[in-house]
């Protein structure tokens, strides 16, 4: 048996879906498809406004032009995140502040954010990490008092929820003023490379589709609110066409059912590991009371890099593909010269330790139950 890491689900409509596409004569973007991808995201998350983008890295640079960051700005984040998250930011000039990770989990300190705050701050990027939530009551108290935009990384996040003190579940990309999502191959939902910017503030539906747009009132124009579209703004090619929306749609038409499928493979994974007598040094996923799962993929952190390379080593000669995840931005040979210089421990440990496992919609029981005695025998030194 080989085990892949990863395996693009199909749902079975794509084609016909993209066959219905170039049959209406109408395959750029903003078309049929599209506006049922924005409707159902907005009808079923509350959305204030979606716009489908070529990748989730796109949205993130709509929401750095959309914010107006300018050079010198400063950006929170956290450190254990893709490069995109601080690439989109870094395009515009700004200057990214990075935080360290929490101990129980790979997601941003919410408790560390607070002291990086100066005056030349302008947004914090949480990043909800294998699609379990921020602490986001903490961190839109602390953006409301500096007067600072959040922006959700919300890429991993699609259809997880976040409960807050007062006891409102809300899904994860509606809280923040900007959320970004992506559905890239790897994501639970996937388009081969596609993304969505949600636009939660009202105050900028209207440029952010001036942007979506290269800059044009062109939307405006074919929705018959203007006479003509003219250039009125700064923005860019970000739409994809309607081809990739059409796949995108039917995927989204089995969200349900998609998830339903992966819950099940996360939970085999966690009962198994979480009965295993001897697991005193394996870190298992964390999911705070306040955070629910999207079911994004399983890890687990070692105790140090050597038993990591020992764990992926082992999985490799019985055909198993394992996988690390990011290396901490701050220490990468792109920022680690600009960055200024404080340790961010957490964020170095899940560099170096941890793993995640094989985790797609066709994977069978047998291979969980085979990883899982792989990855137990490792951790017994067997
Ligand atoms: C996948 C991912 C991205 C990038 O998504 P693309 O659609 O490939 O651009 C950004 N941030 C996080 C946290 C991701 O997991």
């Amino acid at each position: 048996m080989k085990i892949p890491f990863n395996k693009p689900h199909l749902t079975g409509k794509e084609t016909a879906y993209i066959e219905q596409a170039v049959q209406s004569g109408k395959i750029s973007g903003n078309g049929m498809f599209t506006k049922k991808c924005h409707k159902f995201f907005e009808e079923k998350y509350g959305f204030k406004k979606c716009l489908l983008t070529t990748s989730c890295t796109d949205a993130l640079e709509m929401a750095a032009i959309l914010l107006n960051i300018e050079p010198g700005d400063e950006v929170i984040m956290p450190s254990y995140t893709f490069v995109s998250t601080a690439n989109a930011f870094v395009l515009r000039g700004a200057i990214i502040v990075f935080a360290d990770s929490r101990p129980d989990h790979p997601g941003i300190d919410e408790d560390k954010i607070e002291e990086l705050i100066t005056s030349k701050t302008k947004a914090i990027v949480p990043v909800h990490y294998a699609g379990v939530a921020c602490d986001m009551d903490k961190i839109m108290d602390i953006a409301s008092r500096h007067d600072l935009f959040v922006v959700e990384d919300a890429a991993q996040a699609i259809d997880s929820y976040y409960t807050g003190k007062d006891g409102s579940k809300r899904p994860l990309g509606s809280i923040g003023h900007l959320a970004t999502f992506s559905f890239h191959e790897t994501k639970n939902i996937q388009c081969g490379e596609g993304g969505m910017l949600v636009i939660n503030d009202e105050r900028y539906v209207r440029r952010a589709e001036i942007i979506w747009e290269k800059g044009t009132n062109r939307a405006e124009f074919f929705r018959g609110e203007v006479d003509h579209y003219n250039w009125v703004d700064i923005g860019s090619s970000f739409l994809p066409s309607e081809i990739i929306a059409a796949f995108l749609w039917a995927q989204l038409e089995n969200l349900d059912s998609i998830q339903k499928k992966r819950k099940e493979i996360w939970n085999s994974y966690w009962h198994k590991f979480n009965n295993l007598a001897d697991r005193a040094d394996m870190q298992l996923p964390f999911i705070p009371d306040y955070a629910s799962n999207s079911f994004h993929l399983f890890y687990l952190v070692c105790k140090s890099l050597e038993q990591r390379t020992k764990l992926i080593g082992e999985l490799k000669d019985k055909n198993i593909l394992a996988v690390f995840h990011y290396l901490s931005l701050h220490k990468s040979p792109y920022y680690n010269g600009k960055h200024d210089g404080r340790e961010l421990p957490e964020s170095d440990r899940y560099t170096d330790c941890l793993v995640r496992l094989p985790f797609y919609f066709e994977l069978p029981e047998n291979a969980i139950r085979l990883i899982c005695q792989i990855v137990d025998g490792a951790f017994r030194g067997k």
